[in-house]
């Protein structure tokens, strides 16, 4: 199943040419969540292939503007190009109060339904129930109310190994073996056990967004052994002082939390716009943790399952 992210946007408030502000598609199977949406997303999105049109899930950390705003014209996008499926959105206090004015005065009626539900920044909250994933809010610690998210892939199928099996197997008993139920005879005797014609199922997969925040040991138990986490390294360790001020993190924090949690790999953003080049980010954070990646535009990272169990 596919299980990856793209990097739409990774800088951070003030606007510097070529790094765009925070937006990332998270792609599981056959749909995506977009997750933030600053300005300008709607092009990312077509620049990176993923079809506005395809878009169901939104999910936005908080309310300030390098996170949301261009949430509203993607919205207003999609009206524009006749959709009618449902889109599912949720945020903090204040964002479905910020759209529906926004529509209102500019006289725009929205030929498809948005079912919005409003985030708890005070505590961990299963939101949203997939049928191939479970999100979950993640509380940080930043000026203004801000939640990351909590991906979490549900139970995978176990792995048929089809060289042991006949040809002429029926579809259904494929379905039974992986689903992990044993193929009887009418007298109730194993035919095909589960354990000789099928390997586990591959471990689920984990992905925490951890958007604008302090450092914050609170969120360490819940998203222990995530298999990538990105974390936001606005900057370099000599700014801690001025970074703790801003509710922002370096990127020796980052990769601290990524340490004590045990997470996978660790990915890096929202850089300040007072550095021109990143990669004084990538070596201090290497240094506390070497599973360290910058989030670049444009790029795709595939999130596997941190086990060697995995066998597909
Ligand atoms: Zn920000
Ligand atoms: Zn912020």
């Amino acid at each position: 199943m596919t299980f990856n992210l793209t990097i739409l946007g990774s800088g951070s408030a003030t606007p510097v040419l070529n790094r765009h502000t925070t937006a990332q598609a998270l792609t599981i199977e056959g749909d995506y969540f977009l997750i933030d949406c600053g300005e300008g997303t709607q092009y990312r999105l077509m620049e990176n292939h993923l079809r506005p049109g395809r878009l169901k899930y939104i999910f936005i950390s908080h309310l300030h503007g390098d996170h949301y705003f261009g949430l509203v014209p993607l919205l207003s996008s999609l009206n524009l190009s006749g959709r009618t499926d449902d889109l599912w959105l949720f945020g903090p206090r204040g964002l479905w109060e910020i759209i529906t004015v926004q529509f209102r005065y500019s006289d725009t009626k929205l030929n498809y339904p948005i079912h919005f539900q409003e985030t708890d920044p005070s505590k961990p909250q299963l939101i949203f129930d997939h049928p191939n994933v479970q999100v979950e809010t993640i509380p940080l610690q930043h000026r203004i109310d801000c939640t990351g998210f909590l991906f979490r892939e549900k139970g995978r199928k176990r792995k048929l190994i089809a060289e042991k099996l006949p040809a002429d197997l029926p579809v259904s008993y494929y379905r039974q073996l992986k689903d992990g139920h044993d193929i009887l005879d009418e007298r109730g005797q194993v035919l095909y056990s589960v354990g000789a014609y099928t390997l586990p199922a591959p471990r689920p997969r984990s992905y925490a967004f951890c958007s604008d925040t302090r450092y914050n040991e609170a969120m360490f138990d819940q998203i222990r052994g995530v298999d990538l986490l990105y974390h936001e390294a606005s900057f370099l360790d000599d700014m801690e002082a001025l970074s703790e001020k801003y509710f922002h993190s370096t990127a020796r924090q980052a990769a601290l939390t990524a340490r004590q949690v045990g997470a996978g790999r660790l990915l890096i953003g929202h850089f300040s716009s007072r550095y021109k080049v990143t990669d004084d980010f990538l070596t201090q954070a290497r240094t506390v943790f070497p599973e360290t990646y910058l989030a670049m535009e444009g790029e795709t990272m595939e999130i596997n399952s941190q086990t060697t169990e995995e066998r597909n």
